[in-house]
């Protein structure tokens, strides 16, 4: 089968790899869409990010979903021609913080499409992919492959939004509209938030706000005092969102 494999900064590649038949408890996936991390970007145009770089080559992708096409003995949850979204996430389930229930800070995490471990963990990008059948997540007949593509990222934004706390009648501010600061203004609008102002420095993603409901979408580059009404007295957001990675955005939101 053909995969997205990356080699090396800017060698990306359609390669040959091997198909694999599902083990027993496992499920083999015909993938349908995948979602482009920025990690993905990271690892096409500088090989990775921070210490983790590309050791070997790579299928890149971890934002998937597809139509399971084959399961292995003793699979019960999902069969043949189930639609499912796939969760990257494989923890190990016996460490620490597995134990303690925080399997998201798991110390052996497989997680697709991540060269952290050597060998590293092939990514989705792929016709096929064989995981366990804990990561095979059934979706309901309504959502698109595609839209189901967008669970892992979205995952993401629900727990940012756990972690900010209730969010019902608060003034939020996201800072950055790519595709996480979007599905934040989504979870906002879920929680209940009173106001969601939105800020980028380019007016594609600030359309795309516009539309999910932003009741304000900024350009903080065409005018940086546009913040400004909501810098009375120590600033009046309650809660901040940070999707950018820009240290401009967040020194900025700090003043509101
Ligand atoms: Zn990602
Ligand atoms: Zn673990």
């Amino acid at each position: 089968m053909r995969a997205v494999v990356i080699h090396a900064p800017k060698d990306l590649r359609i390669d040959s790899y091997p198909d694999a038949a599902p083990a027993p408890g496992e499920v083999r996936v015909r993938i349908a869409n995948g979602g482009i991390c920025g990690s993905d970007l990271h690892y096409y145009h500088h090989g990775g990010f921070g210490v983790v770089r590309i050791q070997q080559p790579m299928a890149l992708g971890h934002e998937i979903a597809g139509v399971v096409a084959d399961v292995g003995d003793g699979v019960t949850g999902v069969k043949p021609g189930t639609r499912v979204a796939v969760n990257p996430s494989r923890p190990c389930g016996q460490c620490l913080h597995c134990q303690e229930g925080m399997r998201n800070q798991c110390l052996d995490m497989r997680f697709l499409g991540s060269a952290m471990r050597f060998p590293h963990v092939q990514g989705g990008f792929r016709e096929f992919i064989t995981v366990d059948a804990t990561q095979a997540v059934p979706i309901a007949d309504r959502l698109s492959l595609a839209e189901a593509a967008v669970a892992e990222p979205l995952a993401v934004c629900l727990h940012a939004g756990k972690q900010a706390g209730p969010l019902l009648g608060k003034r939020v501010l996201i800072t950055g509209c790519g595709p996480i600061g979007a599905l934040m203004i989504l979870v906002s609008r879920f929680g209940g938030a009173a106001e969601i102002v939105v800020t980028d420095v380019a007016e594609a993603p600030l359309a795309v706000a516009r539309k999910l409901g932003a009741s304000h979408a900024i350009n903080v580059a065409a005018n940086a005092a546009a913040l400004d009404p909501w810098r009375t007295g120590k600033g009046v957001f309650d809660t901040l969102f940070e999707a950018s990675g820009n240290q401009a955005a967040l020194r900025t939101a700090l003043d509101v």
